[in-house]
């Protein structure tokens, strides 16, 4: 039996988890899942998510593929060439990359908004405060004065300042009928989820079809390679991105492993 077929299903800390087990990013993923749900960040419905990504990350080799990495770098353009670009954050991309959204919001100058589908003041409070243990010195969503139309009242709160004014939002791991709803008021919206199939991807300007873990810090640093590209030379990155080609390069990769 090797070293990796001895790691416990459950560790301590993700430190315990050695950087060169086949499966690492998986078992980390899965460990900060555990601890946001013990730390009130993650709702339980998150792990299902999380299994379900983990299902697909499987099947697309648990890599960032060509088409990803180029959708990465289309929504860096996009996030520097908005005028207010919202990253949104619910209790799975608190619980897995709190540091790197507040990084991500740093390079593209843009706001982080709690945007929770189960909704409660604890979770929010929660949430804040450990995005600020992660850097954060702002974050929008506490009050959500404003209402998405055509949602359910809970699921319709967002920020008056926030993702309701913004012209570019992040909304990755998002709930299909709210990522519908911020595509029908006119939003360039960018998408990170591993199902290819999902509504929220199969809406989205952008569809990034990656894990959030590596997905993330990619776009930072395409967006800290374009930092000083012109408006121009932005906008030729977005026109040159084929939101149904990668949706279809995805979905061959998933089904025929090409
Ligand atoms: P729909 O968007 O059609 O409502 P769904 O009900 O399957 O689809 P949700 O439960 O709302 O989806 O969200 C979970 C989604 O997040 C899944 O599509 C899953 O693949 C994706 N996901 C989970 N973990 C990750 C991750 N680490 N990185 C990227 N995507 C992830």
């Amino acid at each position: 039996m090797s070293d990796h077929e001895t790691v416990p299903a459950a560790v301590e800390h993700e430190d315990e988890i050695p950087p060169d087990h086949p499966r690492y990013t998986d078992l980390v993923t899965r460990h900060r899942i555990e601890r946001g749900v013990e730390k009130g960040i993650t709702h339980l419905q998150g792990m299902h998510a999380e299994g379900r990504g983990s299902a697909f990350d499987y099947l697309l080799g648990e890599e960032t593929t060509e088409t990803a990495d180029e959708a990465e770098r289309a929504a860096a353009a996009h996030l520097l060439s908005a005028d207010q670009p919202v990253l949104s954050i619910n209790g799975n991309v608190a619980a897995l990359v709190p540091g790197e959204m507040v990084e991500l919001a740093a390079a593209v100058d843009a706001d982080l908004e709690i945007n929770l589908f189960n909704r409660t003041p604890e979770r929010i409070g929660a949430i804040e405060s450990h995005l600020r243990e992660h850097g954060a010195t702002a974050v929008k969503g506490l009050e959500a004065d404003a209402r998405i139309p055509n949602l359910d009242h809970e699921r319709s709160k967002v920020d008056a300042e926030g993702i309701y004014s913004a012209d570019v939002v992040l909304v990755p791991l998002e709930d299909g009928d709210r990522a519908e709803a911020l595509e029908a008021m006119g939003k360039t919206e960018i998408v990170i989820d591993l199902n290819p199939l999902s509504r929220s991807p199969q809406v989205a300007d952008v569809p990034v079809v990656d894990n959030i873990v590596r997905a993330v810090p990619n776009m930072t640093a395409h967006a800290r390679a374009l930092q000083d590209a012109s408006e121009a030379e932005l906008e030729a990155i977005i026109e040159d991105f084929d939101r149904e080609r990668a949706l279809e390069a995805a979905e061959s990769r998933i089904r025929n492993g090409l």
